[in-house]
C-alpha cells in the first residue's frame, strides 16, 4: 500500500488555504451569495457564489493537486458535472462514443435527453479497442469511458482507447469515480478530462452530492467553467466544505475499502450460492493483468451474481442486517444495490440482459466496518434467500 500513502499529505493539505484572519486550521464556510465591489468596472476574484466561491475554491484546488491539474471544477451532482461537460464540448449533429457498460444516468442523458438536440449516441464495447476503433471511423466528438464499469466492473484500456480516440480528433473523458486519481490516473494515461461524482468515493461519508471534473488544459478549463456559470450547476460552499473534510482521509480509506473488498470477493468465490464473482483484484477476474496495470488495488465495489435472478436478489437484500441495501456506493457504510431495478433500472431489459446487468447481480459497496462482519452478514443472506426461494 506504499504508493498510496504518497497521497496522504495532498488529500489533507493539498491547496489548504491559510485563514489569514484567524488562523483557524479548516478553511471557513464563505456561506454568502455575494461579494462587495472594491469599485464600479474593477474585478473582483469573487463576485457571486453561482460563478465561483472561495470554499468551492479550496476543494478544487485540493482536487487538482491531486491530479498534477488545474484546479478542479466542482458541481452540484456528479450528472451536473457529466452535463456540463457535454453541453460546453457538444453541439448539434455531433457524435458521442460511450462505453457500453456506464453509469445508468450517463446513459439516460445521452438517449433520452441529448437524442432530442440531435446529439446521436453511440455505445461500445470498450474493452475492446478494436471495437472502439470501428466506432470511431465516423466523426466523433466526444468519448466516454467508465472504468471499472458501473455494475460488472468490466474494464476498460484507457491509454490504448485514449490514443485512438486522440487520432481520430475527439476529446477522452474518464469517469473515475470508482476509483478516484488515488488508485487511477486517468489524464496520465492520455486522457482529457477526468469526471467525479464526489458523492461517492470523495466525500466518503453519505454526507452530500457533489461532482467535479479535471483536466490539464487551461482553455477547456474555462470554457468548462464559463458553462457552469450559464447553466448554474456549481457545488454549494456548505457542500464543498463537507467534502473536503472527507477527502483528507481518501487515501486511507481506499486502502482499507480495497483490502474489505478482496476479502469479500475472495470469500464470495468460494460460495455455492454464488454463480459469479466480478472483482478486479481477483486472480480469477478476467481482466486482471489490465487491473494490475492500470490501477493501485481493486477498488471498494464488488459484484455477484445469484442464480435465482430478481427473487433471489431480492430476498438477499431483505435478509441483510448489517449491509444497507441501498442506491449510493463510495462511502464508510457498506450497501448493496440490485441495479436491475435501482441504478440501471432506465436501461432497457435487453441491453441490460446482454451487458451482463442481469436481474441476479448485487452489487456492493464494500465499508470499513470490520471485514469478518461484512463477510458474515453477506453469507448468511445469501444462505437464507436461498433456502427462502427453493422452498417457494
Ligand atoms: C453516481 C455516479 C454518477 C452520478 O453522480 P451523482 O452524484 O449521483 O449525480 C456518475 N458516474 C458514476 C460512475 C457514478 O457511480
Amino acid at each position: 500500500m506504499s504508493r498510496l500513502d504518497e497521497f496522504a499529505t495532498r488529500c489533507i493539505r493539498g491547496g489548504n488555504p491559510a485563514d489569514p484572519q484567524y488562523g483557524a486550521v479548516l478553511p471557513p464556510i464563505y456561506q454568502t451569495t455575494t461579494f462587495r465591489h472594491a469599485a464600479v468596472g474593477q474585478e473582483q476574484e469573487y463576485s457571486y457564489s453561482r460563478v465561483d466561491n472561495p470554499t468551492v475554491r479550496a476543494l478544487e484546488d485540493r482536487l487538482g493537486q491531486l491530479e498534477a491539474a488545474e484546479p478542479a471544477l466542482c458541481f452540484a451532482t456528479g450528472m451536473a458535472a457529466t452535463v456540463t461537460l457535454c453541453l460546453a464540448v457538444l453541439k448539434t449533429g455531433d457524435r458521442v462514443v460511450c462505453s457500453d457498460v456506464v453509469y445508468g444516468g450517463t446513459f439516460r442523458l445521452l438517449r433520452e435527453v441529448l437524442d432530442q438536440y440531435d446529439v446521436q449516441s453511440v455505445f461500445v464495447d470498450t474493452a475492446d479497442p478494436q471495437a472502439l476503433s470501428a466506432a470511431l471511423q465516423e466523426p466523433t466528438r466526444l468519448v466516454i469511458l467508465e472504468s471499472p464499469a458501473n455494475p460488472t466492473l468490466k474494464l476498460t484500456d484507457i491509454g490504448a482507447c485514449a490514443r485512438l480516440a486522440r487520432q481520430h480528433g475527439a476529446l477522452v473523458v474518464v469517469d473515475n469515480t470508482f476509483l478516484t486519481p488515488v488508485l487511477q490516473r486517468p489524464l496520465d494515461l492520455g486522457a482529457d478530462v477526468t469526471l467525479y461524482s464526489t458523492t461517492k468515493y470523495i466525500d466518503g461519508h453519505n454526507a452530500t452530492v457533489g461532482g467535479a471534473l479535471c483536466t490539464r488544459d487551461p482553455e477547456l478549463r474555462e470554457r468548462l467553467r464559463y458553462l457552469r456559470t450559464a447553466l448554474g450547476t456549481i457545488q454549494t460552499p456548505h457542500n464543498a466544505w463537507l467534502t473536503l473534510q472527507g477527502l483528507k482521509t481518501l487515501s486511507l480509506r481506499l486502502a482499507t475499502h480495497g483490502a474489505n473488498a478482496l476479502l469479500l470477493a475472495q470469500a464470495l468465490a468460494r460460495n455455492p450460492q454464488v454463480l459469479r464473482v466480478h472483482y478486479p483484484g481477483l486472480d480469477s477476474f478476467a481482466q486482471r493483468d489490465l487491473a494490475r496495470r492500470q490501477q493501485l488495488n481493486g477498488g471498494g465495489i464488488v459484484s455477484l451474481v445469484v442464480a435465482g435472478g430478481l427473487q433471489q436478489a431480492a430476498a438477499v437484500l431483505r435478509h441483510l442486517r448489517l449491509i444497507t441495501p441501498a442506491e449510493n456506493l463510495g462511502a464508510i457504510e457498506s450497501l448493496a444495490t440490485h441495479p436491475a431495478t435501482m441504478t440501471h433500472k432506465c436501461v432497457p431489459e435487453a441491453v441490460r440482459k446482454q451487458l451482463g446487468v442481469v436481474d441476479g447481480l448485487i452489487r456492493i459497496s464494500v465499508g470499513l466496518e470490520s471485514p469478518d462482519e461484512i463477510v458474515a452478514d453477506l453469507e448468511q443472506a445469501l444462505l437464507v434467500a436461498a433456502r427462502e426461494v427453493h422452498h417457494v
